[in-house]
């Protein structure tokens, strides 16, 4: 076993502090990857505060891991020692069903192994996050992250990217297309590049009115501020598509106005709590709300080359291990320009 540095929450709502925890040694097809940067996502603090239920803790959290390959198991084909690599929100799955079949492992029926806050194949072994100094994956589960984007500004692909990318892509958005972005924190400013680099017509509508320049930067052309008065009186039946990015609960039926006919609103956000929704803001127009989950191996790998391609990696602060309290602190005022990634020699 190898001995790792991590911080963990040992409770839920406790703050975060030093913990060690064994890595596996590299089996046959295992990579052992020393960490570099994870990104913070507000999923890691929906988890550690229990917000969504069922969490275990211990908890590790962390799944947007960038770092190099520093060991590789015997049969291990797709990866040598020095690689830049990545790891995402799974390290395994069942391998047999047909989401897996299809590489859609997010969606994995029997239930795909979270990189933290779940449990290994053998349902038993905790799984730890990227707050941490090294991990060991199966090499199948891990990602290339190309030459051109710097480490730390890859991390945050690894989730914030990717949950963004495959809507996208899956509702087909090309050139013209009126997209809005909600909420612009560190899935929405992904999420307003890469439409943008998709070549649709970007709208962000924020809460927060300071962001409008940073908005127009990242490749939006057009800011809405959802507090104004009258915000959304213009833009009825106005948007193509809408991608929900806000970690706590919004009007949809205020938001689904603003589609055109056939329109689709897409959820990534994910608040605990239930959301109304009128029948009518989906029956006027035909109008779809539909959800979305992450992205499984194959796209995520399509995703980095993408941004590869294109010269894209997020907006990010990086910070030392030991101000991880204060990140979640100022992500949960919506103070984050655009991710939190955590420099993992800091805790080295
Ligand atoms: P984040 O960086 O904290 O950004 C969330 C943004 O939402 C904030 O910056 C803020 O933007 C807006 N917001 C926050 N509270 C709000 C409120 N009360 N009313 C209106 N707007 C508010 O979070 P993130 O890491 O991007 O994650 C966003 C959500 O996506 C989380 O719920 C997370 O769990 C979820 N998620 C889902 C998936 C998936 O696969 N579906 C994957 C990753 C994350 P403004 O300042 O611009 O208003
Ligand atoms: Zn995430
Ligand atoms: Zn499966």
């Amino acid at each position: 076993m190898i001995a790792t540095k991590s911080y963990a929450a040992q409770k839920a709502k406790e703050a975060l502090g030093p913990f060690s925890i064994q890595r596996r040694e590299p089996g046959e097809h295992d990579v052992l990857i020393d960490i570099a940067y994870c990104g913070v996502c507000h999923s890691d603090i929906h988890q550690a505060k229990d917000e969504w239920g069922g969490s275990i803790f211990p908890m590790v959290p962390g799944h947007e891991i960038a770092g190099k390959v520093a060991k590789v198991g015997a049969a291990v084909k797709k990866f040598k020692v020095g690689d830049s690599v990545g790891v995402g929100c799974f390290v395994d799955s069942c391998r047999e069903c047909p989401s897996c079949k299809e590489g859609l492992e997010q969606y994995c029926t029997n239930g795909m192994n979270a990189t933290y806050n779940g449990y290994e194949k053998d349902k038993k072994t905790p799984t730890y996050g990227g707050y941490s100094t090294h991990i060991t994956v199966d090499e199948n589960y891990v990602l290339r992250i190309p030459s051109s984007i710097p480490l730390d500004k890859a991390a945050p692909l690894l989730c914030a990217g990717i949950t963004t990318y495959s809507p996208l892509r899956q509702w087909k958005i090309k050139t013209g297309d009126k997209v809005a972005v909600v909420g612009l924190g560190g899935l929405g400013h992904m999420g307003v590049k890469l439409a943008a680099a998709m070549g649709a017509e970007v709208t962000v509508i924020s809460t927060s009115d300071k962001k409008k320049d940073d908005a127009l930067k990242l490749g939006a052309k057009h800011f809405l501020n959802s507090k104004a008065p009258d915000a959304f009186k213009n833009y009825t039946g106005h948007f193509d598509f809408i991608l929900n990015t806000v970690s706590a609960n919004i009007d949809f039926n205020s938001y689904l106005a603003l589609l055109k006919r056939d329109g689709t609103m897409v959820q990534v956000g994910a608040p605990d709590k239930p959301v109304p929704v009128h029948v009518f803001s989906l029956i006027m127009g035909r109008r779809r709300l539909a959800g979305s989950l992450i992205g499984g191996i194959k796209e995520t790998q399509e995703m980095l080359d993408f941004c590869g391609e294109k010269g894209l990696g997020a907006d990010v602060e990086v910070i030392p291990m030991n101000k991880i309290n204060e990140a979640y602190e100022r992500m949960i005022k919506g103070d984050v320009h655009y991710r939190f990634v955590i420099d993992i020699n800091s805790l080295k």
